[in-house]
């Protein structure tokens, strides 16, 4: 590990300004991602920049309705939150499906979203990797690939987002309220996430001086109706191999309306609109779920070791909708 100066910031302004004064900083928030990276000469920041001391970690209803989560909400106190548990249980399901009990204690909301592919060759500096250091390759198209893209893939790289909390927000239509030297925005959760394209080394669309402080869950009805469903190799502490977040509305046995979105498919949560624009007006049944199942894997495309993710993932959306709809007859 490299050497580094630990700083803390005691306000949201204050870390902004120690970011902008130092280019080769990172955020610290739990550290159970950056600090691996670290260790493993991944990530070699001059300045941690402690931020786990600023006013980012409440649960708090938003004017309108909908949840906001701070960005140093831990993963165990979402997962156990009341107001989420009742109102967007996917998003509650998704997070205790993740890590273990010790790490979802650490783990924050802005950390989660920001946590890294586990790809074993951007972890091994020993191999060439476009996301570690550009424009050395990519180890994994000709190498091991069981864990890797199916969808949304480039040449550059076929790496995952290996988050499971993301995969419910991106069902959930979430925003992510960030703040830096410009002022605020808000990223909608569908547009915080990149594809790979030819700049792999670029995860997400927060600007290098930006502060994600919030994430918001808009009021939904939908969400209340909502299931996740991972599938990994062992029964706990595991990346997902494929996962679904969904939800549905069909009253009457007829769909109103429904949320499809994947993990461990794509460089980010895979959002599957086509998928659910054919379930609306569709009978809530079986051969329904799994006609839009083919269509969220439209275009899928496997390599040497993972061409079975495609099947896996269409049957787990199948599973994952029939599985909510019996739950509510
Ligand atoms: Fe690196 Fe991406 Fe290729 Fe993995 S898939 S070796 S992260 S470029």
């Amino acid at each position: 590990m490299n050497p580094f100066v630990y700083q803390r910031a005691d306000s949201v302004a204050d870390a902004i300004r120690q970011r902008a004064l130092n280019p080769g900083s990172r955020f610290l928030g739990g550290g159970t991602n950056l600090i691996d990276l670290m260790k493993y000469g991944v990530e070699r920041p001059e300045v941690l920049i402690d931020v786990t001391r600023l006013p980012l970690t409440r649960i708090e209803p938003i004017a309108g309705g909908g949840l906001r989560i701070g960005a140093l909400v831990r993963n165990s106190d979402i997962a156990a939150d009341r107001a989420v548990v009742s109102s967007y249980p996917v998003l509650a399901e998704a997070i205790l499906n993740g890590a273990s009990p010790q790490l979802r204690n650490m783990a924050t909301t802005g950390g989660n979203l920001m946590q890294r592919t586990r790809c074993y060759y951007f972890y091994d500096t020993a191999f060439p990797c476009n996301k570690r250091e550009p424009g050395t390759g990519c180890s994994a198209i000709g190498g091991q690939n069981r864990i890797h893209a199916v969808l949304g893939q480039s040449d550059a790289c076929i790496a995952v987002n290996p988050s499971d909390m993301s995969v419910a927000l991106s069902a959930l239509d979430a925003v992510v309220q960030v703040e830096g030297p410009r002022g605020r925005r808000v990223i909608p959760i569908v547009d915080f996430h990149r594809l790979p394209g030819d700049s792999p080394q670029i995860d997400t669309n927060l600007q290098r001086d930006e502060l994600i402080t919030a994430v918001d869950l808009p009021a939904s009805s939908l969400a209340a109706r909502s299931h996740y469903i991972k599938v990994r190799d062992r029964a706990s502490y595991a990346f997902a191999l494929v996962s679904a977040a969904v939800a549905l509305d069909a009253p009457g046995g007829t769909v109103r309306a429904a949320r499809i979105a994947l993990g461990g498919v794509a460089h980010k949560p895979w959002r599957a609109t086509n998928a659910e624009r054919f379930l609306s007006g569709r009978p809530a049944n079986e051969s329904s779920f799994r006609r839009a199942a083919e269509l969220a894997l439209d275009g899928a495309r496997g390599y040497e070791h993972n061409t079975f993710k495609i099947e896996l993932a269409k049957r787990t959306i199948v599973r994952a909708l029939v599985e909510l709809n019996e739950r509510r007859t």
